[in-house]
């Protein structure tokens, strides 16, 4: 598909803004909030359906409590999300209401969507939401999250939700208008790209050294989006730091970096097997048995497997990772990593004897399975 063509059929948009466009040096940038959703109303009335991905509560409850400093501790963080995200709300309603639109509060955590059902549930949530009309305004849920397993970044969360709800594109707002060769802060000749077909290894590269935007997240968090969810088939357009961003881009300009998708739709149990559960272990295996999966679309059988590490139950996902602890793919397991140390290496007609049992003789079926 074309450009265009991405951008004037996509009907189903999440769209994300970073705390760095909503909170200045100076303080809430109400112009900004003011035309993000004059926009979003403009796209509302050709019958689009958007998802508003948020961050900046922890922001603005620093600026509610006055605390300026840097709070590291977890806790504080938290806090502080619990008062900026009533004061978020809070906003984006006021403006809302004024374009005659609803909007609805919707905030995530990692272990929501690492279980199948809270995922569903939480897909099954948002959609009603759009189904009703509303604007559904998604937020990490700070305030309860562990550091371990939190998302961390927004345009992570971004890529997750426009996965969870088959979004039809991703917007990436931020003060970066897309992606440079290399910085062009730092360096006048980095030119701007402003079409990306695969995300390679040099793309992700030119990202790290990329602008940063001194808050979480930053171009490398960002290209990171663009590859869960180009991957999951979801185009990504990544740009902003120019007036009117939204409208320009859909009265056809060529503005932001479009990432293309080159994969076909994954089916929505495979998305949750690669993006949706946080992956309880790692299974190292050998080149022959990569080789397999890869290019024969085969099954990982136990005589694959060199080496189990983490814990984990059947039924769990976990990573395969090469020799080299390169993560290739991601896999829902039939034996726990207990019954896997003892099988590993081992023909699939052992298992029995080895085990006294055998569910299988697989252990990680070929339909399980997502090659990342
Ligand atoms: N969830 C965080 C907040 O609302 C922001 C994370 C991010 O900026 O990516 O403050």
């Amino acid at each position: 598909m074309k450009r265009k063509d991405i951008i004037n059929n996509a009907q189903r948009l999440v769209i994300k803004v970073g705390s760095s466009l909503l909170l200045t040096q100076e303080g809430v940038n109400f112009l900004f909030i003011e035309r993000l959703i004059r926009d979003i109303a403009h796209l509302k009335r050709e019958n689009r359906e958007i998802i508003l991905v948020s961050s900046g509560a922890i922001g603005l409850g620093k600026k509610e409590l006055g605390i300026d400093n840097n709070l590291g501790a977890l806790p504080s963080k938290q806090a502080l999300a619990s008062v900026g995200q009533t004061q978020l709300m809070n906003l984006y309603s006021r403006f809302f209401q004024k374009y005659k639109l609803y909007t609805g509060q919707v905030l995530l955590s990692a272990q929501d969507l690492s279980r199948r059902s809270t995922y569903l549930n939480a897909r099954n949530t948002l959609l009603t939401l759009l189904k009703l009309g509303v604007v559904p305004v998604v937020n990490e849920n700070d305030t309860v999250a562990v550091e371990e397993i939190k998302f961390g970044d927004n345009d992570t969360l971004s890529a997750l939700v426009a996965g969870l709800v088959d979004a039809d594109l991703l917007i990436i707002i931020s003060d970066i208008d897309g992606l440079y060769t290399s910085d062009p802060k730092k360096n006048p000749q980095a030119k701007f790209l402003p079409e990306i077909s695969l995300i390679t290894k040099q793309i992700e590269e030119m990202a790290q050294e990329s602008c940063v935007e001194g808050r979480v997240g930053g171009m490398k968090t960002k290209i990171n989006a663009a590859k869960i969810s180009t991957h999951s088939g979801i185009p990504v357009i990544i740009g902003g730091n120019k007036e009117k961003f939204l409208e320009r881009l859909f009265s056809g300009e060529k503005i932001g970096t479009l990432f293309f998708s080159p994969t076909h739709r994954l089916a929505s149990r495979k998305k949750w097997i690669a993006y949706g559960k946080s992956s309880g272990g790692k299974i190292v295996v050998d080149n022959g048995a990569k080789k397999a999966l890869i290019e024969e679309g085969g099954s990982l059988l136990p005589v694959g497997i060199k080496q189990v590490q983490g814990r984990f139950q059947a039924g769990d996902s976990v990573s395969l990772v090469d020799e080299n602890n390169l993560e290739f793919a991601r896999g829902i397991v039939y034996y726990s990593s207990k019954e896997l140390e003892r099988i590993k290496g081992a023909k699939s007609s052992s298992i029995e004897k080895l085990l006294g049992y055998k569910y299988s003789d697989e252990v990680i079926h070929h339909d399980n399975l997502v090659i990342l």
